[in-house]
Formats: structure tokens, C-alpha cells, sequence
């Protein structure tokens, strides 16, 4: 029985994109799935006449859903995801063909906010009377952001509903899991009109991974994300944008991101080893590295790093 366990497992895992685990690794161990590496808008985007994304719709391609991680305990079968976006109803059907559970009333063991930008929380609507009627899923977030959805609706309706609860977090205060998981959220800079920004390290068994989103620019963060990257296995960083010829006609100063290109050149100085954690995630639908073969994908892996792939794993 066991042995056909591990070669189901074994099948799926190389389904996802051959990244990570071969047949003699251990298949119980805990796993971050990217879930998806889009900016709020999604790719394609709303609206959005140009190539980036007609070409997509003329084709029929499927693009990337918002960003967003599952992290998945095999043994346990729980599951949480960071961040709850628009996107949510499909990333639950991959969190449910890739990592069942049987607790239909509540899809997941917990959910962790970075912020209130609607990329990152609007996906919650789904857990209320309307849709999925959940019992009490746990949804953890930083004080204001907390406050913002227990006082504005419709969140304030999940809250009394008790279709979610809310758990604060406080920056740099790991939050246990399960006896081999942690989490821990760390304040970024960011524009933060109704929440704080954080980003978080999903700490297991044998490897840490690091997720920043959305963070306005390297410099104006108190720590030296170099010593992050050190500090971790594996990095999901802001991708947003790949520099600043891409959106011609508005004011990028007004929505600062780290430009890959900028980070390229940043952590040119790290060894190659560093440089091959960095993933680039959060891509706006205007960002070519989105583009399979495109020549802004080739300078990132010149570069010696990657962009965040939909669906990969990565073992903690
Ligand atoms: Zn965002
Ligand atoms: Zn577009
Ligand atoms: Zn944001």
C-alpha cells in the first residue's frame, strides 16, 4: 500500500514541473506550492487591450493567477495559503487536486494576510453566506489590517457570521503550525492606506523559504534584503515590474516596487548560490519576464535567478 502511495505521490510531484522532488525523495516532507505569480490584476488583466494580454485571449493561453502560497503538510493533510485573492475559487481547486482535504466547511487550516491591497484579501468574499458558507477558518493579519476587516464591509459580515476568525500577528513573532511548521510576518514598507505590509518566513523541518510580494523599494527597508536571502533556502521576491519603460503614461513614483532590473544589478554582488534563490513573484500583467522564452526571462536566468513558476513546489 505504501509503495503505491509513494509512486502516486511521486507521479504527481513530477507532474507539477520536475523541479524538486525524484522518486527516492521522502514524499511525507512539508512543501510550499506557488499558487500563483501575478500581480493584484491577475494576468490577463481587466480591460487590458494591449499584446500583453490580448495575445493570451487570442490564443486561448492560460495565464498566472494572483500571487499567492499554499503551504502543505503531507502527513497531517493540513494546508494554509498566504494571501486570499480574487483568484481564490480556482487556487482552491489546485490546492484540492494536488493537496486534498476532507473539511469542506473549512478549505483550509489557516489563512496569512500580507496586507489590504485587494490582490492580497479580496478572495475572503468567498467564505461568506453567499458562496462557501465556511465555519470559523482562521484568518491571521496585522493589527490594522485586522481592524480594517472586522469595522468595513463586507468583511465586517465575515467576522459576525463567524465565517472567519480573526488571529492577530505581530511582526517578528513566529506563529507555530504544527510540530514542523512555522511562520513569521516581518514589517516591509509599502502603501499602506488601510493595513501594514508584511512579508513572511515559512520555516519546516529542513529549509526556510522567504515571500515578499509587494515592498516599495530595497533602500527604504530597514534590513538588508542580501542578509534575507542568506538567511533563507529559497526567496519569493517582488517582481512587479521589470523597469521603468513599462508603464508609459503613468507616474511609476506613485507605485514603487524594486524593477527586477534593479534587483539584478543589486544582487549582482551575491555569490551564484545566493542569487539561485531568488524567484521573482507578483509579476504585473505589463511585465515581459511573464512571457515563457521572452528575452526579459533569458536576462533574469543569465542573471542566475528565476521567475516564480505556478504550480512549483519547494520541500521545507
Ligand atoms: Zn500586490
Ligand atoms: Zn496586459
Ligand atoms: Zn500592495
Amino acid at each position: 500500500m505504501r509503495t503505491i502511495y509513494l509512486a502516486l505521490v511521486t507521479c504527481v510531484y513530477s507532474l507539477l514541473n520536475g523541479e524538486v522532488l525524484t522518486a527516492t525523495d521522502v514524499p511525507d516532507t512539508p512543501y510550499v506550492l506557488v499558487l500563483g505569480t501575478a500581480q493584484d490584476g491577475g494576468y490577463p488583466q481587466a480591460g487590458c487591450e494591449k499584446q500583453c494580454c490580448q495575445s493570451l485571449r487570442s490564443s486561448g493561453t492560460t495565464g498566472s493567477h494572483v500571487t499567492s502560497l499554499g503551504i502543505i503538510d503531507p502527513i497531517s493533510k493540513q494546508r494554509w495559503i498566504i494571501d486570499c485573492t480574487p483568484d481564490f475559487p480556482a487556487q482552491l481547486s489546485l490546492l484540492d487536486k494536488y493537496a486534498p482535504s476532507k473539511q469542506k466547511r473549512k478549505p483550509v487550516s489557516g489563512i496569512f494576510l500580507t496586507h489590504a491591497h485587494v490582490g492580497h484579501y479580496a478572495g475572503l468574499i468567498n467564505l461568506g453566506r453567499e458562496i462557501m458558507g465556511t465555519q470559523g477558518v482562521p484568518v491571521s493579519a496585522m493589527p490594522r489590517c485586522k481592524t480594517f476587516l472586522e469595522t468595513q464591509g463586507p468583511w465586517s459580515l465575515l467576522v459576525k457570521l463567524n465565517n472567519i476568525k480573526l488571529l492577530p500577528l505581530k511582526a517578528d513573532v513566529p506563529i507555530t503550525l504544527n510540530s514542523r511548521l512555522t511562520i513569521t510576518p516581518f514589517l516591509v514598507p509599502h502603501r499602506d492606506e488601510f493595513s501594514e505590509t508584511v512579508g513572511f518566513v515559512i520555516a519546516g523541518p529542513d529549509r526556510k523559504v522567504l515571500f515578499i510580494p509587494d515592498i516599495d523599494k530595497w533602500e527604504k527597508w530597514d534590513r538588508r534584503i542580501e542578509q534575507q536571502i542568506t538567511s533563507v533556502d529559497r526567496a519569493y521576491l517582488d517582481g512587479t515590474f521589470f523597469d521603468n519603460a513599462e508603464l508609459p503614461g503613468r507616474d511609476i513614483s506613485q507605485i514603487p516596487h524594486p524593477f527586477i532590473s534593479e534587483s539584478i544589478t543589486r544582487f549582482a554582488k551575491l555569490p551564484d548560490s545566493q542569487r539561485d534563490k531568488v524567484h521573482f513573484i507578483h509579476l504585473n500583467h505589463t511585465n515581459a519576464a511573464l512571457k515563457p522564452n521572452s528575452q526579459a526571462q533569458r536576462t533574469v536566468a543569465e542573471a542566475g535567478m528565476h521567475i516564480a513558476q505556478q504550480l512549483s513546489i519547494f520541500k521545507l
